[in-house]
């Protein structure tokens, strides 16, 4: 066995635009895998009809919000379209707790802090199939008014910039192929992890004493 799951566990970012399939890539990795789960972010957005408090977010108030990053709440946060949104720190202490790896769908500017925070942070980035396909996917959310359909290009646009940034990028052109691509990525980066090369040297290290202790 290459790695021992319960103490390995891995930080996992998946950004991308708006329309690139990111969130469904995410809730389908941890709901067919057993050792992931997925970060649920603070938000002060309003609930989206179908969404639940606690499941989808943590749907609070902007002073509440406030307040927690002055108690140095979150692992990162960030300002989207106008609302703030967080990782909150005991999702990933939790996570590791039970040995389980992080799934955070997050902004690439929560992404970037994250990559600086944690060298084992497995960054992956989502890209739609096609220009056509991303204002397909777009209007399908409802989103008609030309201003609108206007903003999420330029947002796509600056995040499309920070791709080369992250480690893998993803065409999500199937979603079923998109999410075995990430099923791999994550099993890759576990032989990769500086836990591992943590465990070879403590292993080098008894073999040699072992040796010394023989004089050999
Ligand atoms: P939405 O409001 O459409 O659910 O999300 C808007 C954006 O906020 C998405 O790009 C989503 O990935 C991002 N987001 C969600 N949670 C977090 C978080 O905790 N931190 C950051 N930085 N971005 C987040």
């Amino acid at each position: 066995m290459l790695h021992k799951k319960s103490s390995n566990p891995l930080l996992v970012v998946i950004s991308g635009p708006t329309g690139s399939g990111k969130t469904t890539i995410s809730r389908k990795l941890v709901e067919s895998s057993f050792n992931s789960v997925f970060s649920v972010s603070h938000t002060t957005r309003n609930k989206r009809p179908g969404e639940k408090d606690g499941v989808d977010y943590h749907f609070i108030e902007r002073e509440k919000f406030r307040q927690m990053v002055k108690n140095k709440e979150f692992l990162e946060y960030a300002k989207v379209h106008n609302n703030f949104y967080g990782t909150h720190k005991n999702e990933w202490l939790n996570a590791k707790k039970r040995g389980f790896d992080l799934i955070l769908d997050i902004d690439v500017k929560g992404g970037m802090k994250l990559k600086r925070a944690f060298k084992d942070a497995v960054m992956i980035f989502i890209l739609p199939p096609s220009f056509k396909e991303l204002l397909k996917r777009i209007k399908k959310r409802g989103v008609e008014k030309d201003f609108d359909i206007v903003t999420r290009f330029k947002t796509a646009l600056r995040e499309l910039d920070f791709a080369k940034k992250y480690q893998y990028n993803i065409i999500n052109e199937e979603v079923e192929e998109a999410v075995n691509e990430v099923k791999k990525i994550i099993a890759a980066s576990k032989s990769n992890s500086s836990f591992l090369m943590k465990f070879r040297e403590n292993f080098k290290r008894d073999i040699e004493r072992f040796l010394r202790n023989r004089n050999v």
